[in-house]
């Protein structure tokens, strides 16, 4: 029987005899003396670790953005580089591009006996702001499956992009500010770069998009935007395009127009405000050639459509795949 145990517990937990992992872990406690955190992305849902007082695992431009977002200073954190291996016991960990958002990561772990490839958040394609995520052999694959249901197949991105542009391009002239309620960060800077690139409207961002929008010039991504302290009476004449957060309701005016940008875009059919199906997330098609091209001889799946993909890719592409099983604590030993 194999020692390395996989699961979920608080997290992703891939144990050997001598050592326990924990990525992305959602809660603090029973993290002991012997466990090692690993943080793929600093999305809020995948960052609770990083506040945990434990030694923490993640690339310099995740603790950046996480502390930026936050106005904190992360302790004992260890950064890691893309391809560079981190031995912690008698594991080593392999940071993996992931596409998802700057600086966003999967982990190849190898045990003893075999490797295990943990893919936090993935984005298959090239994006304005990041390259498809990287795909690596492994033994056991553990999966998001966000979009796993096969109604989620995303158009190009590049048909998407002309349509925000067309669309945005079309308020502009109509006297009406384009509005953008997203993620602060990741999605808030790809459509900065969008109209960077495709336009030459400015575009007004609110402090916590313009906080991300400065690490990522720090990491040598170039973003042109204006910070909305500086500019607040005159964005809503339809020379600017504005890029907020969800819930930031106080940028929106008579004069301004709102569209959203997600993946859930395909089953949005709002007359309100006009939905793109712009995600950071893999759709059905990328996940699915993912797992393949992964030869994993076994496929774990947690978070979204879990048991419509584990059937999916089962009958589709005769894969050994089902739901990440829960951990109980006494299978983990004394950690
Ligand atoms: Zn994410």
């Amino acid at each position: 029987m194999s020692d390395v145990k996989i699961g979920w517990q608080k997290g992703v937990v891939i144990s050997s005899k001598q050592t326990k992992i924990i990525l992305d872990p959602v809660g603090g406690r029973g993290l002991g003396r012997n466990t090692h955190i690993f943080i793929t992305h600093a999305h809020a849902d995948h960052t609770y670790g990083l506040r945990t007082s434990a030694k923490k695992h993640a690339t310099v431009e995740t603790i950046r953005i996480y502390e930026k977002l936050n106005e904190e200073q992360l302790r004992n954190t260890v950064s890691v580089r893309l391809n560079k291996p981190v031995k912690v016991g008698d594991l080593e960990v392999t940071p993996l591009n992931a596409g998802h958002m700057l600086g966003s990561t999967q982990f190849l772990v190898e045990t003893p006996k075999k490797t295990i490839l943990y893919t936090g958040d993935i984005n298959c394609v090239d994006t304005l702001t990041t390259e498809a995520a990287q795909v690596s052999e492994c033994d056991e694959l553990i999966m998001e499956a966000t979009y796993g249901d096969p109604f989620y197949v995303f158009p190009s991105r590049h048909r998407t992009y002309a349509r925000i542009v067309e669309w945005a391009a079309t308020q502009a002239r109509k006297g009406k500010s384009p509005v953008f309620r997203v993620y602060a960060a990741g999605k808030a800077q790809e459509i900065v770069r969008l109209f960077n690139v495709y336009t030459t409207l400015p575009v007004v961002t609110n402090r916590y998009v313009s906080r991300v929008n400065e690490a990522h010039t720090t990491f040598g991504v170039k973003l042109n935007y204006i910070d909305i302290s500086s500019r607040k009476p005159e964005v809503f004449d339809g020379t600017h395009v504005l890029v907020t957060t969800v819930r930031d309701e106080s940028i929106s005016s008579d004069r301004s127009t709102r569209a959203v940008a997600t993946g859930w875009a395909l089953k949005m059919h709002s007359k309100d405000f006009p939905s793109f199906p712009l995600s950071s997330h893999a759709d059905s098609k990328q996940l699915m050639n993912f797992a393949k091209a992964t030869r994993a001889k076994r496929v774990y799946l947690y978070t979204g459509c879990v048991d419509i993909f584990a059937e999916y890719l089962r009958k589709k592409a005769g894969l050994n795949a089902k739901p990440l099983p829960p951990l109980a604590q006494t299978e983990l030993g004394d950690f």
